[in-house]
Parts: C-alpha cells; structure tokens; sequence
C-alpha cells in the first residue's frame, strides 16, 4: 500500500479557486492526487458528473503529479480500490469542521486504517463555495473571481442555455 497517494473527493460543481488551492497544498505532499468526483445520483447537479470532470482537467493540466477521476458508492471502497488509506478534505471555517469530523468518523469505522488529513486554504477562499458559485451565476452575477477562466465560460454558456 502506498502511503503517498491521496485522494481529494468532492462534488466539485463546479471546481473552484478554494479547491484548487487545497489541491494545490495537498499535492506538494503527496507524491500522487487523485481528484475525484463523487457521483451522487440523490442531488441534482448544476454539471454532469462528464463535464466536472472536463472543467478540473481543463484547470488542472500542468499538474504532473495530480489525476482527475470520479468514483460512484462508499468512499472507503473506492480509496480501497485505489490502493491508499489517506483522504483529503478542506476546512474553511469551524462551520465545516463539525460535518466534515463526522464524515471522518463514519468513514474510520468502515475502514480503521483510513486517515482525512484537512487543509485549510488562503483566507481569501474561505468564503467561497461551488453553491455561492451557482447561485451568482443563477442571477446573472460574474464569477470570475471566484472559478478559472474555463469553468467561467462553461457556467456563463449553461445560463445562455437557459439551465
Ligand atoms: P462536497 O459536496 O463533498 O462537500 P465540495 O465540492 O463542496 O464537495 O467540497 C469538497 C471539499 O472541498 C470539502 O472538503 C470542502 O470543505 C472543500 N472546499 C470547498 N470549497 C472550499 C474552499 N473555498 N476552500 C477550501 N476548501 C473548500
């Protein structure tokens, strides 16, 4: 089992500035990221599991040590299957640690040896979420502050067609 690789799982809908500086500081410690998109069929996503994907791949293509993937059921199975123990979430405030403490909890009881290590991002990103994202962009609102230039143009092309 290679301890070095870690997996950084979310909904990423759609990928922005705060997740990549997570990805950022995670991938300076471990030797291989996988980004992964959770494929939840309960929520109705903004983006398709296909065009998450693309936007952190189009965002993240100079990062030799960091893979883009997606994984559908229980997390713990899928770091399993990708042959590590060791989870990546990010903490911008207290607000997400009391969620994020009991995911840990649950996901060390399927698998004992699994660890979630937290990074904290700049500051600046701390406010920012993929839903504050959406909901901008649903009103019309410029979001190029908050996501790269390629997720900018894909939620400025789905508002002009309308969904
Ligand atoms: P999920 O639906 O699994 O929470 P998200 O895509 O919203 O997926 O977030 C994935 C992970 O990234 C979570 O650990 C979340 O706390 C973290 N995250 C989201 N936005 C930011 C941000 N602005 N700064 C740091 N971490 C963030």
């Amino acid at each position: 089992m290679n301890k070095r690789i870690a997996v950084y799982p979310g909904s990423f809908d759609p990928v922005t500035f705060g997740h990549l500086d997570i990805i950022d500081r995670a991938s300076k410690i471990f030797d291989r990221l996988i980004v992964s998109v959770f494929v939840n069929s309960a929520k109705k996503p903004m983006f398709s599991v296909a065009e998450r994907v693309a936007m952190l791949k189009g965002a993240l293509k100079n990062r030799k040590n960091v893979t883009i993937d997606c994984f559908e059921g229980l997390l713990v199975d899928y770091v399993r299957r990708k042959r590590t123990r060791v989870v990546v979430r990010g903490l911008r405030a207290i607000s997400d640690l009391e969620y994020e403490f009991q995911v840990a909890g649950i996901n060390r009881t399927l698998y004992r040896d699994i660890e979630t290590v937290f990074f904290m991002p700049r500051q600046r990103y701390s406010y920012l979420s993929s839903s504050v994202v959406r909901d901008i962009a649903h009103f019309g609102g410029d979001v190029s502050m908050m996501v790269p230039r390629n997720v900018a143009k894909a939620v400025a092309e789905k508002k002009r067609l309308g969904s």
